[in-house]
């Protein structure tokens, strides 16, 4: 199956850090974009921050001032579900929560066309999970991007057990003409980079919790001698604590609670007192 073509509308859901940005990829790739969030005005101020980020872009003569006016203005914010009705391809990105993403497919699964493909930018939950139950879990497939999606180049484009296997491959050729370097993979506890990269996060928490030493002194190991871009506790502030934790107790809970992927007491502590990381100003390290 060919790439979508740059003329589909595209749906985004979750205005949240992952949301804007994929909005922002579709939206460079030439797709009139709908992005929608259930919290009243999260939409349009998404779209506000694209059009911040771009204009950094134009400031450092990386992108002309109409380029940024033409993607801006593909992008638009919408304030209903019902809106998104005439969408090819719907991309989910709510919080990493499997009965919350269920309701919103099986919502969608009503209001989109019959060949209209819903994906997920889920973390870790099983695809083959969120598909069941639907009318067509044919057209569930994962498309996950990276933390921030317009910079990251890898997608993993995650086939659950009754995904079409066309539609993973339109998707395939979809995230390649996005300018993106995809990956199809099964769907599996954490799929393939954040399986992997469970035990880094674990760890590095084991270590501090251990009193090895501190956050600072870590993350700089992680980077100057273990070549990181960046150690686990800058990492998990920028991915946000509410994901990352969230996560790791899908993962754990999917492998029957194997020792290796135990969630951290020390993270856990702090999604209660929500410090989330860089997006509410506090996580490991203060952004005030
Ligand atoms: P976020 O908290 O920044 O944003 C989530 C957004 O979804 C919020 O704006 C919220 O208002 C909205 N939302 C929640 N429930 C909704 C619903 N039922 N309907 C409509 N909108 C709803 O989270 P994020 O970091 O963008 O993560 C979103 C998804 O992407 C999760 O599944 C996460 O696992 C995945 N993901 C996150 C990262 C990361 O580094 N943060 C990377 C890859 C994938």
């Amino acid at each position: 199956m060919p790439a979508l073509n740059a003329s589909a509308t595209v749906a985004v859901i979750g205005a949240g850090a992952m949301g804007a940005g994929i909005a922002q990829v579709a939206a460079q790739a030439g797709h009139p974009v709908k992005l929608y969030d259930n919290r009243p005005g999260a939409s349009a101020q998404a779209i506000d921050g694209i059009d911040r980020q771009l204009g950094r872009l134009v400031e450092k003569n990386k992108l002309t001032a109409e380029a940024r006016a033409a993607i801006v203005a593909r992008l638009q914010p919408v304030e209903a579900i019902e809106a998104l009705a005439d969408a090819s391809l719907v991309i989910e990105a709510i919080v990493e929560n499997l009965e919350v993403k269920r309701g919103l497919l099986r919502q969608l699964e009503d209001l989109c066309s019959a060949d209209c493909i819903l994906a997920s930018n889920t973390s870790s939950l099983s695809i083959t999970s969120l598909a069941a139950g639907l009318k067509h879990p044919g057209r569930v497939i994962g498309m996950h991007f990276f933390n921030p999606a317009p910079l990251m180049a890898l997608v993993e484009i995650v086939s659950g057990l009754a995904s079409d296997r066309a539609l993973a491959e339109g998707l395939y050729e979809t995230a390649k003409a996005w300018g993106k370097q995809p990956v199809h993979t099964k769907s599996t506890p954490g799929f393939i980079v954040n399986r992997v990269a469970r035990p880094f996060y674990a760890e590095s928490l084991r270590l501090l919790q251990e009193g090895a030493a501190g956050c600072a002194t870590l993350d700089a190991l992680m980077r100057d001698a273990g070549g990181f871009r960046m150690g686990a506790f800058e990492l998990t502030d920028l991915i946000g604590h509410d994901v990352n934790y969230a996560v790791t107790c899908s993962v754990f809970d999917a492998y029957y609670g194997d020792f290796r992927f135990q969630p951290s007491l020390i993270q856990k502590e702090l999604v209660d007192a929500g410090r989330l990381g860089r997006k509410s100003g506090h996580g490991f390290y203060s952004y005030a």
